[in-house]
């Protein structure tokens, strides 16, 4: 029997029973760059960090274990993890890609990819005909399920039935309800991605990312290719990492308890005049969402009345910060059209419903009776 998501969050099974680290609870730093060989034409199984490095592996193997992959790749950042990705395919290769993506992302495929002679075609995948847009070229579909920013819910698995139909791969960055809420390889996707910066690493205080997938060939090509392009994440990086997916069910859990609440009451306020949050029984994805996830996650997006509301919202908040990113134990607030998104063409930007009164919160873990207090009084001061 596969033991329960925390337990696989703080044990790796083959790990266990193990006793040259002393013994040692935490998993140790292996902070060196190179290993000595015990003969020639002998290995201790490391040779270079760039290659492997034992505290990255052991990160590799939890999160592998997490996602119900057969095997998991460290990088340096959430979008290293996707320039790599893009390393598997080669010129000429069309790509349907969810519109509506992390502005990051979006800013790499149009502005660095397409030199590669890499074409796309961007669609809203919780609701268009994916299998209208498949050229002859097509390798791939790429989603974010929730969103970033605008939550909208794609079907994974109906998604999948389409992608293995035409022999495409399914890639879903599931950096918005990290593993511990969704799994989408056990939903028919090919590959996950992750920014490990956000949820995973849950503190704010860490750069990285994930791929991870369940397909032989992919993986074999994906150590070739990091061990080659070498954005592989730092034993330390690694070791922060390790130890914030140790706490990763119950701050998802806490910061969803906080998210319902929050948007429950942005609801409930006169400038708000609409909330995107997957939670609420009226959202488009609400019924996908709670049969191919565990939770909604703690990531709300609002539109208020006017611009100047949301930028009186931004300067005003104070514990509460103004930031980018998400997913960490303190609640951040941000502003896409400036932002996370400014890169992205503001027509689509505004055709995916990013306005200038559009404004993303991801909720902590701080008692929601300080939150709530902080937001009242932030919008009681709104002249
Ligand atoms: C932040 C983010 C990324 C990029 O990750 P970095 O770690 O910032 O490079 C990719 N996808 C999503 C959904 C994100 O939120």
């Amino acid at each position: 029997m596969e033991r329960g998501i925390n337990t696989r969050c703080l044990h790796l099974e083959e790990a266990e029973g193990k006793t040259e680290n002393y013994g040692a609870i935490s998993f140790p730093i292996y902070q060196t760059a190179t290993y000595a060989h015990p003969g020639v034409g002998m290995s201790t199984g490391y040779d270079y960090s760039r290659l492997q490095n034992p505290t990255r592996e052991h990160l590799e193997k939890v999160l592998a274990g997490l996602e119900g992959g057969i095997d998991a790749f460290a990088l340096s950042t959430g979008m290293a993890a996707i320039t790599l990705l893009m390393e598997l395919f080669k010129p000429g290769d069309h790509f349907i890609v969810e519109a509506d993506l992390y502005g990051g992302s979006i800013r790499l495929f149009d502005n660095v990819c397409k030199k590669n002679n890499y074409e796309f075609t961007y669609l809203d995948c919780s609701r268009d005909d994916i299998e209208a847009a498949i050229q002859e070229n097509t390798k791939a579909v790429y989603i974010e399920t929730p969103t970033n920013p605008m939550m909208n819910v794609s079907d994974i698995s109906a998604i999948a039935k389409i992608a293995e139909k035409h022999n495409l791969l399914l890639i879903v960055d599931n950096t918005f309800l990290s593993p511990y809420f969704q799994n989408p390889l056990k939903l028919g996707a090919d590959i996950v991605i992750h920014s490990g910066t956000k949820f995973l690493g849950g503190h704010n205080d860490t750069s990285a990312g994930f791929i991870v997938t369940n397909r032989e060939e992919i993986k074999e090509r994906l150590r070739f290719l990091i061990k080659t392009t070498g954005a592989g994440l730092s034993p330390f990086d690694s070791w922060l990492i390790l130890r914030g997916i140790k706490t990763l069910g119950i701050r998802m859990e806490r910061s969803q308890e906080n998210a319902v609440r929050i948007a429950d009451w942005l609801k409930r306020q006169s400038i708000v005049k609409k909330v995107y949050y997957p939670g609420l029984p009226e959202h488009p994805g609400h019924e996908v969402i709670k049969k191919q996830a565990r939770g909604f996650g703690s990531m709300i997006t609002f539109n208020v009345d006017t611009k100047e509301h949301a930028l009186q919202i931004l300067e005003r908040v104070k514990m509460i910060k103004f930031a980018e990113s998400l997913g960490g134990v303190e609640t951040l607030i941000t502003y896409p059209t400036t932002q996370t998104h400014a890169d992205v063409p503001e027509e689509v930007r505004l055709k995916n419903g990013i306005t200038s009164a559009t404004l993303r919160l991801s909720a902590g873990i701080e008692d929601i009776e300080d939150l709530l207090a902080e937001l009242s009084d932030v919008f009681q001061s709104l002249v």
